[in-house]
């Protein structure tokens, strides 16, 4: 890490003291450090180390605001745990806010005034990301998309390749040589987007969204340049980058001419595009966003697929998205949808809203100097799946479901992973 500049200090500090947004200053000041956040946060839990706690990740950024931003902070620093920006208190930041926190707002549930605590977190990683100070994993999985149109840097001619494979089986699958995943179509009602993940890793899990939209009959498009639903420029804090990625999936949408754009399988991506891109561009999109899962379940009660659950014959449990469940609102949806899918459904302990994250959250993911911390505390999630006795773990993020493939592997669970497409299109029935 290189040393601290006063020019580079002043621009983290900037994000602080030319703030005009009330929320933030409330919420650096609202914190009574009282530690009911502690064992809510997996790091915490896992790690037992004092500065994983929640509000202790709040105190780096609010010691700043209080040494920068406040009288007593400038003139008796010592009084208010107001702190200098230094070189070792960036390393703090960059360990804990990056490296310890998947913001996943289960603290937020359990801190006894509701300190938005990942909006904290995500304050720090501004300022960081104004320092430059993003871990260089995360900025490359950011460059990659600005770069390429993808995270993970997919040639368009891969990406067809996949697609074209995935149509075949799709064919073959509902016995239809007609059945297509339709590429760059303009005019259709429908614009669908995936987690670069599964057309490098998963494609199966393409081929069963296409199928569901099959049995749908949906009008329906793939854009082969622009398809990532992904944002990591939310998790790397800076918002320009951000917006740049949120902006050419809106024009995506226009050049294409769909009325909807389709969210896939991606908690954090999900959230981006459809609570967080309006706020980075300033602007109210004029066309509709909606989750594949909720879309599934307005095929389902509209009488559009029919499901047989009985095709599934295995025991399932829901790993809940803390981006589509607790900060998303999608619980009933997800419920809906998966009881519809299958015969048995087994919850966790806890689920649901209060569901803990399985860990690769936050970016963690991309973030390989944080391997084995994530692995670590992802051993929760590993015995709360145990507990279950399920067969198979759905979840409608195809990061948590890298994430719980990698949990199932190091701790030996012998769980299947599934999408939600996934279980959908095995209960379908077809014709
Ligand atoms: S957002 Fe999640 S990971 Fe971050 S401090 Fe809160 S509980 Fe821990
Ligand atoms: S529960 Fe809330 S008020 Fe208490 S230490 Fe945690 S963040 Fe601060």
């Amino acid at each position: 890490m290189g040393k601290l500049s006063p020019d580079l200090s002043e621009k983290a500090i900037d994000i602080l003291s030319k703030n005009t947004d009330s929320k933030l200053i409330t919420h650096l000041n609202a914190c009574v450090h009282c530690g009911l956040c502690g064992t809510s946060c997996l790091f915490y839990k896992k790690m037992q180390d004092p500065k994983f706690i929640p509000g202790k990740k709040v105190d780096l950024v609010a010691s700043i605001y209080r040494r920068y931003c406040t009288f007593t902070g400038k003139v008796a620093p010592h009084l208010s745990h107001a702190r200098e920006l230094t070189d070792e208190l960036v390393e703090e930041m960059v360990d804990s806010l990056y490296g310890a926190c998947s913001m996943c707002g289960r603290c937020v549930k359990h801190c006894s005034i509701g300190v938005d605590i990942p909006f904290v977190v995500r304050t720090g990683r501004r300022m960081l990301a104004a320092m430059g100070y993003v871990p260089a994993t995360l900025q490359s999985t950011v460059d990659a998309a600005i770069n390429t149109g993808n995270n993970m840097g997919i040639a368009e001619d891969e990406f067809v390749d996949t697609i074209q494979w995935m149509e075949e089986d799709l064919q073959d699958e509902v016995g239809d040589e007609k059945a297509c995943i339709p590429l760059n179509q303009e005019g259709r009602d429908m614009l669908y987007t995936v987690n670069p993940r599964e057309p490098k890793f998963f494609p199966l899990s393409i081929a069963a969204a296409a199928k569901i939209f099959y049995a749908a009959g949906e009008s329906w498009t793939l854009s082969s340049k622009m398809y990532d639903v992904t944002n990591y420029g939310y998790f790397s804090g800076n918002d320009a980058e951000a917006t740049a990625i949120a902006q050419r999936m809106f024009d995506e949408v226009h050049k294409l001419g769909c009325k909807t754009l389709v969210l896939g399988e991606c908690g954090h991506g999900s959230r981006a595009l459809r609570w967080e891109s309006p706020n980075y561009l300033k602007e109210k999109p004029d066309f509709e966003m909606i989750t594949i899962v909720e879309l599934i379940e307005q095929y389902i009660k509209s009488g559009r697929i029919k499901l047989d659950k009985t095709l599934n014959k295995k025991k399932y449990t829901i790993h809940d998205p803390c981006n589509l469940v607790r900060n998303g609102g999608l619980y009933n949806s997800l419920r809906f949808v998966v009881k519809e899918a299958v015969p048995e459904l087994i919850e966790m302990d806890p689920y649901g809203s209060d569901n803990f994250c399985c860990g690769g959250g936050g970016g963690l993911l991309a973030m390989s100097e944080f391997n084995e911390r994530r692995l670590k505390v992802g051993e929760i999630k590993a015995e709360q799946i145990r507990a279950t006795g399920a067969d198979v773990v759905i979840s409608p993020c195809h990061n948590c479901v890298d994430q719980l493939t990698q949990i199932n592997h190091t701790y030996k669970l012998g769980v299947e992973i599934k999408s939600v497409a996934e279980i959908v299109a095995d209960a379908l029935v077809i014709g």
